[in-house]
């Protein structure tokens, strides 16, 4: 069955060949069972204030911890729970694993951080995800404000403007919405008014360009500048070094987020880089 627009199809679909299929089929079933088996897990990557150089939240991505063949990127299975509905339940089990954990963190070391989730615009089409949202937020009594939600413009979206009503209904909850990879894929400037986002996340290509392409420095330039004047503010993804962190800093980029700060890591080692920062700040 045709979903909408082009290459999208239902894994059932006989357009696919029967090889094909039966092997979408079978990565299905693997993923329903490692739902079932607790086998996805939620690793975080810090968001670095570039004044304070301080931790000021973290992005929760999401990680399929499997047993053989180890820990499966989203870009991997992500687009697989997009075509079976397994992006529901993934979904919820994200935002709620984050919550949880950036309450914990909150209260045990005392700092107003914030929590970063994806959003796919599939899930938008889930009649009840604003009903769902509120009660992970009450479930685990984080502070609405300190849950953002990172969104992508999508031609799976089945319709702009219900997903704009969807992103209007999250900000009524008290959260707040990025644009996650402004510059690539389908992100608009007509979009960029339309949705009442608080932050625009640059896409990594045009960081991993600083220094080596003048056209995609004079785009990123351009886009900070013009985020800057409609009030958004900047977080720079893929920051891998000390030379990409002074352009932006020098550019007025907000945050940071890349390998030059920390990878994205299990819940775990977050608590160790919290602690270990505690105790540099204690003896200075
Ligand atoms: P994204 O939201 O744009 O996330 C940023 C990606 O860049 C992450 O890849 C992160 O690990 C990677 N990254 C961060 N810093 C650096 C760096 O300095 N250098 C490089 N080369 N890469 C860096 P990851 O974790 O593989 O996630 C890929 C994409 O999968 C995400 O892109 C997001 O679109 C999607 N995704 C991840 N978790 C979820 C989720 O829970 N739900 C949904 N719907 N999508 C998710
Ligand atoms: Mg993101
Ligand atoms: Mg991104
Ligand atoms: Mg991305």
């Amino acid at each position: 069955a045709k979903l909408n627009g082009k290459n999208r199809y239902t894994v059932y679909s006989e357009e696919l060949d029967g090889d094909q299929a039966k092997q979408s089929e079978e990565m299905v079933r693997n993923l329903q069972a490692a739902i079932e088996l607790d086998q996805i897990e939620v690793y975080y990557q810090p968001k670095i204030n570039a004044s304070t150089e301080d931790i000021m939240g973290f992005e929760a991505l999401v990680r399929w911890e499997h047993p053989e063949l180890g820990i499966i990127s989203p870009g991997l299975f992500i687009p697989l729970a997009e075509q079976s509905e397994l992006i529901f339940p993934i979904g919820l089990l994200v935002i709620e694993k984050a919550c949880r954990a950036l309450k914990q963190w909150q209260e045990q070391f005392k700092l107003p951080l914030t929590m970063s989730v994806n959003l796919s615009p599939i899930q938008l089409n889930d009649k009840d995800l604003i009903k769902k949202i509120n009660r992970i937020i009450e479930e685990t009594a984080v502070y609405p404000k300190h849950l953002d939600f990172e969104i992508t413009e999508s031609e799976k979206f089945k319709s702009v403007k219900d997903a704009l009503l969807m992103f209007k209904k999250i900000v009524n909850l008290g959260c707040t919405l990025s644009i996650d990879d402004f510059g690539t894929g389908h992100s608009t400037l007509d979009y960029l008014r339309k949705i009442p986002a608080k932050t625009l996340k640059i896409d990594q290509v045009f960081v991993k360009n600083i220094g080596l392409s003048p056209d995609d420095e004079a785009i990123l330039d351009a886009t900070i500048d013009m985020a800057k004047r409609v009030g958004h503010f900047i977080v720079a993804e893929g920051v891998e070094t000390e030379e990409q962190r002074q352009y932006l800093t020098s550019k007025g980029c907000d945050y940071f987020q890349g390998y030059l700060f920390s990878r994205p890591v299990p819940a775990s080692e977050i608590d160790r880089i919290l602690t270990d920062r505690e105790k540099i700040l204690k003896k200075n």
